[in-house]
């Protein structure tokens, strides 16, 4: 049994042994396939971890795998997968879902409470890819078991990022980032150092409009945003980067991850996404870690903690790659990035109106009902509106899903008085 680290920003930034020894059992040690469970099993994320476990399959015993909407898809891989249960989020799907795992010895589900049993069946490791806040409850359910999360959905630390740090406290759970800027961060601080971290800087590739006049992006097309130039990934993410609000979301959740304070936080940008993240030192020391876009190494890396396993990515050839270059973000022309960077340094509940806002911004253009200049113009003016009104931080988790349900209506009003 191994323990988990992670750090302690209450404890004066040293660094705490946080995990349980139940937290985490390898297959190395016990012989046994590892029992695991992939929430939003259909995207982008749950799709390179499914890859993944397929190349492998004597290692693992999937468990529950979960979806919203997509039955099809969904029955397709817990088949493939032989999971013992399949659960849509959407009660509407279920028999759509029931009738294709008919005989297969899959179990179907649906709804929010199917949701959250399937989350506590034993597992030895969770991968959290649900998009969006609706991911908070299961994965936060999934914290509570006190074994190994390994977690995407960032939006659950950018809406709840205090309370949620303090439920793995709690259970003595072992969290492992998966976005691949957090997972280099965790990968490149020494954890003998931690204090002597002067600043962490994540990269952002700059997205689709990195060289956009502002003119331009404002009648920017959605397959425009969609274009991502590095990264492959799910339409609500791909959108939040090519605004730069996911790399303010990223930022925000660097803030509840690792032992630093908002201003010792930043962003480069880096067009080539080989350099993930830097992690400067008070010696002059930077540590980053390198690898090609692909999100199947830091899944990799999360699933094999604290060992390393094979994964079948595009090797680095930095010969071939030339060149490898940095610029400072242009936050007039993102103003995402600036008004997330705010609400972290804000510290007062303003992360979670940014956050609810934002996925009914995105919403509302990847429906075409916005143009891409007015998601974040949303997002500001659903700010303003809610500081007006008067916010408090969330102190419980009914306070963080009051917060977001009025900061949700605050955008569809404002959506609707000027779309
Ligand atoms: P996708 O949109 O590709 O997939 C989302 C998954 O969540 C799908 O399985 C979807 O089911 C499910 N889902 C969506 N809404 C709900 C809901 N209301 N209730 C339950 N399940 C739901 O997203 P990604 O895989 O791109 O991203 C997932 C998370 O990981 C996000 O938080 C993102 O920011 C983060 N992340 C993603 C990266 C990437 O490369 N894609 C990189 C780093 C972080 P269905 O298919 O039925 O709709």
């Amino acid at each position: 049994m191994i323990s988990g680290i992670a750090w302690d920003k209450t404890t004066e930034n040293e660094l705490t042994q946080m995990g349980t020894a139940a937290a985490v059992a390898t297959s190395a040690e016990t012989h046994t396939p590892r029992r695991i469970s992939i929430l939003g099993a259909t995207g982008s994320v749950g799709c390179s971890t499914l890859d993944l476990i397929g190349r492998d399959p004597e290692r693992y015993d999937v468990v529950a795998l979960t979806a919203h909407n997509n039955a099809e898809q969904l029955a397709r891989v817990a088949v493939e997968h032989n999971a013992e249960l399949a659960v849509l989020a959407n009660p509407d799907g279920y028999e759509d879902l029931k009738s294709a795992l008919a005989g297969t010895g899959t179990e179907a589900a649906a709804g929010p409470d199917a949701l959250i049993e399937a989350v506590e069946r034993s597992v030895d490791w969770t991968m959290a890819a649900i998009t969006g806040c609706a991911g908070l409850q299961p994965t936060l359910k999934a914290v509570e078991q006190g074994t190994c999360v390994a977690l995407a959905n960032k939006e659950c630390l950018v809406s709840a990022g205090d309370l949620f740090m303090k439920a793995v406290d709690r259970a003595g759970a072992q969290l492992l980032p998966v976005d691949s800027e957090h997972s280099a961060a965790y990968q490149a601080i020494d954890p003998g150092a931690s204090t002597a971290i002067e600043r962490i800087l994540l990269t952002a590739s700059g997205g689709p409009f990195r060289t956009w006049t502002a003119e331009k992006m404002a009648s920017a097309t959605l397959a425009d945003a969609l274009n991502h130039p590095t990264w492959s990934m799910g339409r609500k993410i791909t959108i939040d980067s090519a605004t730069l609000m996911n790399k303010g979301l990223e930022l925000i959740e660097a803030f509840h991850l690792f032992p630093v304070e908002a201003n010792q936080l930043d962003v480069v940008i880096h067009p080539q996404s080989i350099l993930h993240c830097l992690v400067e030192y008070a010696d002059g020391s930077v540590l980053a870690q390198m690898s090609s876009p692909d999100m199947r190494t830091p899944i990799a890396y999360s699933l094999a903690w604290p060992e390393r396993m094979w994964a079948p990515t595009e090797r680095l050839d930095l010969a071939k790659v030339g060149s490898l270059t940095f610029e400072a973000p242009d936050k007039d022309r993102f103003p995402a990035l600036r008004l997330a960077q705010d609400a972290m340094m804000a510290d007062n509940g303003t992360t979670t109106v940014l956050n609810a806002a934002n996925e009914i911004a995105v919403e509302a253009f990847l429906e075409g009902r916005i143009e891409f200049a007015r998601i974040a113009a949303l997002v500001a003016d659903t700010i303003d509106a809610a500081l007006r009104d008067g916010i408090a931080k969330p102190e419980t988790l009914a306070d963080v899903f009051a917060l977001d349900d009025l900061s949700r209506g605050l955008a569809r009003s404002l959506l609707s008085d000027k779309s």
